[in-house]
């Protein structure tokens, strides 16, 4: 929680804020030699900053990754980490569960460059393999999915994929470093939303991809450097303050998603919860592999269609309604007229995405309160 700290001359205890966008240099020749790559120190906030590369090493010593690097929001972390490996006449291959941008990445932004993409059903390692029977650039999925919390086999996901050829990219975010490490299981990146957990309280944008130095130094850096999707300093500043509170408040709002999981399977009202910790759970036995927790997040139905989905949201008090998650607060938000929106109402059937489907970000607020509030917007039983 101390690592990743860059000191200036004034012994200051929290990391400082260099919100400046250029350096100076002291002789025309340390400025030469900076650009040289003979002398180490920043030159340009686009390419490096201090408190941004604070925000990246101790990201890199939570997540167990040898480097991170630093973008302005989830989605940019995501594009860079494709686009910055694939050209034309590549493929990649993902799990058809995505955020709705990723999807948007995947399915019309990479095609429109010649990048074959192929989607599967990431829970089914027959389609995993088939897809990855020829050589493929990259794997790209996030587990637990979002809304369903549908969960991948990273480690023998990764196996597949290597033998393909592939480079695998997990998009962690409902994870969180805390309770999933992809790294160790085989994957070759992560990438985050900073967004989400890592900031933790609603505040600002930000995004990470993890990995090794080399790869940073040489494919990523490259691409970040040149196109500009730069984290801003003030944003790595509040980032990094995330981090020291980040372990704490996931455990937290993890325990409490549990202990809300538990409540609504009881609830006849209820027809269906979903949450990787409960035994019900259809991949519970996979999220006992590889998470040492389920996360914060818990799917739920509440039968009937999204009118009574929208009565239920309406009633609530305590929880807002809000696309957002990872946050102190807790928020709920109904995938299909929201996040989902885009799909088809085929494919959202195909996930499982029905017009009564809840998801609830459990945030830090007492679980009692919670619980009920959610009793009182279930309405009469
Ligand atoms: C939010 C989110 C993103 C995108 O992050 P932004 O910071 O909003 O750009 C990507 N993947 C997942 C799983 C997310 O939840």
């Amino acid at each position: 929680m101390q690592g990743g700290s860059l000191r200036s001359g004034f012994g200051e205890n929290a990391e400082a804020l260099f919100l400046t966008s250029g350096f100076r240099y002291r002789r025309a020749e340390d400025a030469a030699d900076r650009f040289a790559d003979r002398q180490d120190g920043f030159v340009y906030s686009r390419l490096g900053n201090p408190t941004v590369r604070m925000f990246e090493q101790r990201l890199a010593l939570m997540e167990g990754a040898e480097d991170a690097a630093a973008t302005a929001t989830g989605m940019a972390a995501v594009h860079a980490s494709l686009l910055s490996l694939v050209q034309t006449g590549d493929r990649v291959v993902g799990a058809r569960v995505l955020f709705g941008s990723c999807h948007y990445i995947l399915a019309e932004l990479l095609p429109r460059y010649g990048v074959e993409v192929v989607l599967v059903d990431g829970r089914d390692l027959d389609q995993w393999a088939e897809a990855l029977a020829r050589p493929t650039k990259a794997v790209f999925f996030e587990t637990p999915g979002n809304p369903t919390l549908e969960l991948i086999d990273i480690r023998a996901v990764s196996e597949l994929a290597h033998r393909a050829g592939a480079l695998v990219i997990v998009d962690n975010v409902f994870a969180t470093p805390l309770l999933q490490q992809p790294l160790q299981l085989g994957a070759d990146l992560v990438v985050y939303s900073a967004t989400k957990h890592i900031d933790g309280q609603g505040r600002c944008l930000g995004g990470a991809i993890l990995g090794p130095a080399a790869h940073r130094k040489d494919v990523l850096q490259p691409f970040l450097k040149h196109t500009g999707p730069s984290l801003s300093p003030f944003n790595a500043w509040v980032l990094l303050k995330g981090l020291e509170t980040l372990d704490l408040r996931v455990r937290e709002q993890t325990r409490s998603a549990v202990a809300l999981a538990r409540f609504l399977e009881e609830d006849p009202r209820v027809p269906l919860v979903l949450h990787p910790d409960l035994p019900s759970h259809p991949q519970h036995g996979l999220a006992k592999r590889q998470m040492s927790g389920g996360g914060s997040l818990v799917a739920f139905r509440v039968g009937d269609g999204q009118k009574r989905a929208f009565e239920v949201l309406n009633r609530l008090r305590l929880i807002a309604i809000s696309n957002n998650l990872g946050d102190a607060k807790s928020l709920i938000t109904h995938p299909t007229t929201t996040t989902h929106q885009r799909l088809p109402d085929a494919e959202r059937a195909a996930l499982g995405i029905t017009d009564d489907l809840l998801r609830l970000s459990v945030g830090l607020e007492d679980p009692q309160d919670l619980m009920a509030d959610l009793d009182q917007a279930l309405g009469p039983r």
